[in-house]
């Protein structure tokens, strides 16, 4: 219907029929593109490239998708932008810069495409499906496209997949199906794979817990699936990135031996791949999960050491809130993590960090 408006005007405004038409603006976009991403993976001239403009051209800039499929291995793709001739992938230096250039761009696109993640483990994120329910980890640590072991394997419970945290929503797949990425404001995105029946999206802003799509066996850009699952993986900073000590739903993400191998920690207690997790949501900013190294009860002092009254305990797991933190005496935690730096708890007692995971060694909450 545009179309047909654009033809109508063009003809009222007498343009002249002999006028040479502008050169295409796909094409140079498209080449641009290409000529970056086989540049990025080293790939020979005439690996195929799948380049998805989804807004403006050559001329006034441009947004998109690129694609590298992956026949039977994972796809591997970016969000690219392009102006005057130069063309950024997430992740490349120029990136944030294109960002400020592009004006097909939202202001909220503009301010995740620039954010950057901070030194530690905090993702700020759940499980991505409901609250409560318990998936199997299908499948542990392993690699989206030859890349390090930045995703897990999920399925199970209602099999609705939903946004681990808010940001925004594109799809990557040429075909819209299947390959969901959602930019988040912290520095991290997350990609799911393999859906069915997934939301059509470009730059579609969503809340924490919003619906992406089923789990399912979809392979539109490559991969193989024997059985419904979503692929999850994490990138940070535009590049995919080991989800090894990470966190989601309070469980943190750990990989060991091969590919798919790997287990999840909810404080002391482990599951394998195989067995199944609960989502407990999010893990706050200034929160820890109580983590003994064993499944003991933790106690909480009067103040920061041992030589303070011990004002109760607090069990394995439990989600606690950090107020501030001091020195006090040094003691040893999970995989020999040693600290003399205690937390002050919302109730005014104290716990040694080691026996908390927060993401960080450094204060939450700052010092006291
Ligand atoms: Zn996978």
């Amino acid at each position: 219907m545009a179309f047909a408006t654009l033809l109508i005007l063009t003809g009222t405004l007498g343009v002249p029929a002999h006028a040479a038409p502008a050169p295409a603006a796909g094409p140079a976009v498209e080449e641009s593109v290409s000529r970056q991403v086989r540049a990025k993976l080293r790939l020979e001239k005439t690996h195929p490239v799948k380049v998805s403009v989804r807004r403006g051209d050559s001329d006034s800039g441009a947004f998109g998708t690129a694609v590298v499929p992956g026949g039977t291995e994972l796809p591997q793709g970016w969000l690219f932008l392009y102006s005057d001739g130069r063309t950024a992938l997430e992740g490349d230096p120029d990136f944030a810069k294109l960002a400020t250039k592009v004006p097909s761009l939202s202001d909220d696109e503009k301010r995740v495409f620039t954010s950057r993640s901070a030194p530690d483990y905090r993702t700020g994120m759940r499980l991505p499906f409901a609250l409560g329910q318990s998936w199997y980890l299908t499948g542990g640590p392993h690699t989206m496209a030859g890349g390090p072991r930045s995703s897990i394997d999920l399925a199970g419970g209602d099999g609705r997949v939903l946004a681990a945290r808010g940001g925004l929503a594109y799809t990557m797949c040429n075909s819209g199906k299947g390959w969901l990425r959602v930019v988040h404001d912290n520095g991290f995105s997350t990609d799911y794979y393999h859906l069915e029946g997934n939301i059509a999206a470009d730059g579609k802003a969503l809340a924490e817990g919003d619906f992406l799509g089923n789990i399912g066996n979809d392979v539109s850009c490559g991969g193989r699936s024997s059985g419904k699952h979503v692929h999850f993986a994490l990138r940070r900073d535009g590049a995919y990135t080991p989800i090894d000590h990470y966190a989601f739903g309070k469980w943190v993400i750990r990989a060991s031996g091969s590919d798919y191998d790997g287990y999840a920690l909810h404080g002391s207690t482990r599951r394998d791949a195989g067995q199944t997790i609960q989502n407990h949501g999010v893990l706050g900013p200034r929160q820890g999960i109580v983590d003994t190294d064993g499944g003991t009860a933790l106690n909480r002092r009067s103040g920061p050491g041992t030589s303070n009254p011990v004002a109760g305990t607090v069990a394995d797991g439990e989600t606690v809130d950090i107020v501030c933190s001091a020195p006090g005496t040094e003691h040893a935690g999970r995989d020999g993590y040693r600290s003399s730096m205690w937390d002050k708890l919302a109730d005014g007692t104290w716990v040694s960090d080691v026996y908390l995971w927060t993401g960080t060694g450094e204060p939450v909450a700052g010092y006291c």
